[in-house]
C-alpha cells in the first residue's frame, strides 16, 4: 500500500510500505477514504531534521472504511464507516471517563504521530484501541456531509476545546488569534457557545471572510502593537476575557498577552513552538491571568458536535479549499506552508 513520509523538512514523499494489519485483538484495519494535512503538520515540515530519527508516518485526522477487526472489538465491524481522533484512547481509563482523552492511561494510547509505522495519509491503517477511538459514521463515505465529519478528528474538536477551556458564554468577548482551520473553528465555536463578541486577528482576507462566516462580529489584520491597541479600542480599552491562542508561535503568545483583559483567560490549542516559559510569570500574576488549553481530547466532543453537522445547521468542512489524491501530498503540504491553500482534503 501507498503511505505518506516525512524525512525532514520540506521532504514529503508518498512510498510504498508494508500493507497495514491487524496486530492486537482490540485493532481494526481502516482503508482510508478521506484524509488531509493539518497545521501541525507544517510545524515538522519546517523544522524536522534528517538526524531527528527514520521518516515518519504522516496523518492524524481521517475518515473511512473498517476492513477487518480484531477478536475482541465489538463497537466497529467491517464495512462501518468510521472517524478517528488525532489521538488513540480505550475510552474507559480513568482520564477517558473524565473527557481527557488525550492522557488516557493506558499502554497503547497514542498519538498518531507517535506511532512509527501508521498515519492517515495513506491508503490505510491499523487502528489500536478500536472501540475507544473509533466513532461509526451515520453516512455514505461519498456523503457531501463528509468534509464537515473530517473536521471532528482534529481541527473543529480543537477550536472547541479551545473555547470550552476558555470559559467562552454569552456574557463573554473573545479573540481568537490565528486564521487557519483551527482558529476559523474556534470562532465558530465560540458562536456556538453564544460569545457576545468575537474578534478574529488574521490577514488573509479570504480567511477572515470565512471567519466572518462563521460567526466573528470583528477583524484585527494589524499584528503586534499596532493589532493589540486595535482588540483594546474595539473593546472599550479593557481587551478580552477569553483569548483562543491557535498558532503556537511566540508572537501570538504575546498577542494573547497583550489582549486579554484582567481577570481572563488565555487558551491555547496551538501547539507551542517554544520551549521557555514565554513570560515571566509575574506577568500573569498581576491582571489575575489563567492559562488553559492543550491538545484537544477531541474525542470527548464527536458526538456532541456531529447532530449539528448532520442536519446541516453548521458547515465546519468550508475550511477545505483543496482537494488532492495521494500523489498530490506532497504539494499539498507546499501549498499550505506557502499559505496558497488554508487545508487540503486528500482522496486516497
Ligand atoms: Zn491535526
Ligand atoms: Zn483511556
Amino acid at each position: 500500500m501507498r503511505a505518506t513520509l516525512m524525512y525532514s523538512a520540506g521532504d514529503v514523499r508518498v512510498e510504498s510500505v508494508p500493507d497495514s494489519v491487524i496486530r492486537q485483538p482490540t485493532d481494526a484495519l481502516v482503508r482510508v477514504t478521506a484524509s488531509c494535512v493539518c497545521g501541525s503538520d507544517l510545524h515538522p515540515y519546517g523544522s524536522m531534521k534528517p538526524e531527528d530519527g527514520p521518516a515518519r508516518r504522516m496523518g492524524h485526522e481521517f475518515i473511512g472504511i473498517v476492513e477487518d477487526t480484531g477478536s475482541e472489538v465489538t463497537t466497529v465491524k467491517r464495512g462501518d464507516l468510521v472517524v478517528a481522533p488525532f489521538a488513540i484512547s480505550d475510552g474507559t481509563c480513568e482520564f477517558c471517563r473524565e473527557g481527557l482523552h488525550t492522557s488516557c492511561a493506558h499502554p497503547q494510547a497514542n498519538f498518531w504521530d507517535g506511532e512509527p509505522d501508521e498515519g492517515g495519509q495513506a491508503e490505510a491503517v491499523r487502528v489500536p484501541l478500536a472501540d475507544g477511538t473509533l466513532v461509526k459514521l451515520p453516512v455514505a463515505p461519498d456523503s457531501a456531509l463528509i468534509p464537515s465529519l473530517l473536521t471532528l478528528s482534529d481541527v473543529f474538536g480543537t477550536g472547541y476545546h479551545a473555547a470550552l477551556m476558555g470559559g467562552v458564554s454569552a456574557r463573554t468577548r473573545v479573540t481568537v488569534i490565528g486564521d487557519g482551520a483551527v482558529g476559523l473553528l474556534a470562532v465558530l465555536s465560540a458562536r456556538r457557545l453564544g460569545a457576545e463578541q468575537i474578534i478574529l486577528m488574521g490577514r488573509h482576507r479570504e480567511r477572515t471572510d470565512l471567519g466572518r462566516e462563521f460567526g466573528a462580529t470583528d477583524v484585527v489584520a494589524a499584528r503586534g502593537e499596532e493589532g493589540i491597541e486595535r482588540v483594546r479600542e474595539l473593546t472599550g480599552g479593557h481587551g478580552t476575557h477569553v483569548v483562543l491562542e491557535a498558532v503556537g508561535h511566540m508572537p501570538a503568545y504575546e498577542q494573547a498577552i497583550g489582549v486579554v483583559r484582567p481577570g481572563g483567560v488565555i487558551s491555547r490549542v496551538g501547539v507551542p513552538q517554544y520551549e521557555q516559559a514565554p513570560v515571566d510569570f509575574g506577568t500573569l500574576f498581576g491582571p489575575n491571568i489563567r492559562l488553559a488549553g492543550g491538545p484537544a481530547p477531541v474525542r470527548a466532543y464527536i458526538e456532541e458536535l456531529m447532530p449539528d453537522i448532520l442536519d446541516g445547521t453548521i458547515d465546519p468542512g468550508k475550511v477545505f479549499d483543496a482537494t488532492t489524491g495521494l500523489d498530490g501530498v506532497p504539494a499539498a503540504y507546499q501549498d499550505m506552508a506557502d499559505r496558497r491553500s488554508l487545508k487540503v482534503l486528500i482522496k486516497p
